[in-house]
């Protein structure tokens, strides 16, 4: 279909009341955050909320939430908004900060911060609904929103989707998303192909022989063999992946042993690999496998054991899709505020939505800050610090805007 890059921003003009309304929300998600998996409450009032616009909405995934808004014939779009917290003690000096706790699978009691920006991200997606719901009569088509829980710990869309997500609600032909971050509130940036990277955490326990300090020979070292694999993975991006190419390994912790006289069982490292390219994830996964197990063999010591912790996978915008978003946002934000940019290294479970059922998706950031802020001398808070805090506006009302025209672009408009 031809894509109309003159779409009718009055459908999604602000009133006053729409604005307090949507600030107030905005502020009562930021002062009630939840961790990954755990977003029960959130669930439970974007639920609400969808019920009370009249969307046919229902849980998925746990503590995921699907609305859909069917309003006659037409495409079926999708929208993607996550919803989860992080364990970050909030120290923005905000009226609205968060002063809650949730705790972590081990029991653990930990302060919980809307960190990076997941409500603006719930605001968002409640808002667009609303106008939606409002304008019935300037659009025609299906809308399918998501509420995703757990990205940070990359389990939320896996869990929706094999909870039949697709199954459940209307396939839509293509899924937007986009998250808040430390840019120029107004504008929004956006990459053609892939989007951010893919990242795999593995957790590697490697055992050796226990002996008295003072006997080496009756041990296999845990902590030298350790050490040399480690050192061994640094020579993965340096002599392996092909120098066009980009790829990050890090070693992000190494546990071994409790005393100086005591040559350990065991020893523990983590590691984090991020990569852009799937034969160059592949090549640098088989490679850590090879080092892992070719350095206990060396050793002489038992086959290390591999978990893996997380793995998020590949964020890819549609190039063609990409191109008619970013002409229509040009429309409606001003061509200036529409910046293509490299992707980053990042990641995100936002592509497996779609990877699932094969269709494009498109994926970008909208800025949270103005320029005051970032003209400043001190540095600017990224995600996940605990002063990350995005400027209310015109941080929502450019999201709101962003989504509208994704999701207007792609529906059939009847104006
Ligand atoms: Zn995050
Ligand atoms: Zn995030």
């Amino acid at each position: 279909m031809t894509i109309d890059t003159t779409i009718d921003t009055d459908v999604f003009e602000l009133s006053d009341a729409h604005t307090t309304a949507m600030h107030e929300l905005y502020r009562h998600l930021h002062a009630h955050p939840e961790l990954s998996m755990q977003e029960t409450h959130t669930a439970a009032f974007i639920l609400e909320k969808l019920n009370h616009l009249g969307l046919e909405a229902f849980m998925c995934g746990g503590t995921g939430v699907v609305g859909i808004l069917r309003n006659g014939d037409g495409p079926v779009v999708g929208y993607r908004a996550d919803t989860d917290g992080l364990p970050i003690a909030e120290d923005t000096g905000l009226d609205y900060a968060s002063t809650t706790t949730g705790h972590l699978a081990d029991g653990t009691e930990v302060p919980v911060m809307h960190g990076c920006g997941h409500d603006t991200h719930v605001t968002v997606g409640l808002t667009a609904a609303q106008l939606l719901t409002e304008n019935r009569d300037a659009w025609s088509g299906t809308v399918v929103f998501v509420f995703q829980p757990g990205e940070e710990t990359g389990e939320g869309a896996e869990a929706m989707v094999e909870d039949g997500l697709w199954d459940k609600a209307p396939m839509p032909s293509i899924i937007y998303g986009q998250h808040v971050w430390p840019g120029l509130a107004g504008t929004v940036n956006i990459s053609k192909g892939t989007a951010m990277a893919m990242a795999d955490s593995w957790k590697i326990t490697v055992h050796g022989r226990q002996a008295h300090g003072s006997q080496p020979d009756q041990s296999i070292d845990p902590i030298v063999l350790g050490a040399h694999m480690v050192v061994r993975i640094q020579t993965i991006v340096a002599r392996e992946v092909h120098p066009m190419k980009s790829a990050v390994v890090t070693i992000g912790t190494f546990h071994g042993g409790l005393k100086e006289n005591i040559i350990p069982a065991s020893a523990e490292f983590t590691v984090n690999v991020r990569t852009f390219d799937v034969d160059v994830r592949e090549r640098v996964l088989g490679s850590l496998r090879r080092i892992i197990s070719a350095e206990a063999a060396a050793s002489g010591a038992p086959e290390p054991v591999i978990e893996e912790i997380t793995s998020f996978p590949q964020c890819y915008n549609d190039p063609a899709s990409t191109e008619d978003l970013m002409a229509a946002l040009g429309g409606v934000l001003g061509e200036d505020a529409v910046i293509e940019s490299p992707p980053v290294m990042g990641s995100e479970d936002f592509g497996l939505l779609a990877e699932a059922i094969g269709v494009p998706s498109v994926y970008w950031f909208f800025g949270g800050h103005p320029q005051g802020v970032l003209d400043g001398d001190d540095p600017v808070p990224s995600n996940h610090s605990p002063f990350f805090a995005p400027a209310i506006e015109p941080t929502l009302t450019t999201g709101v805007r962003a989504a509208m025209t994704a999701l207007l672009s792609k529906v059939g408009t009847t104006a």
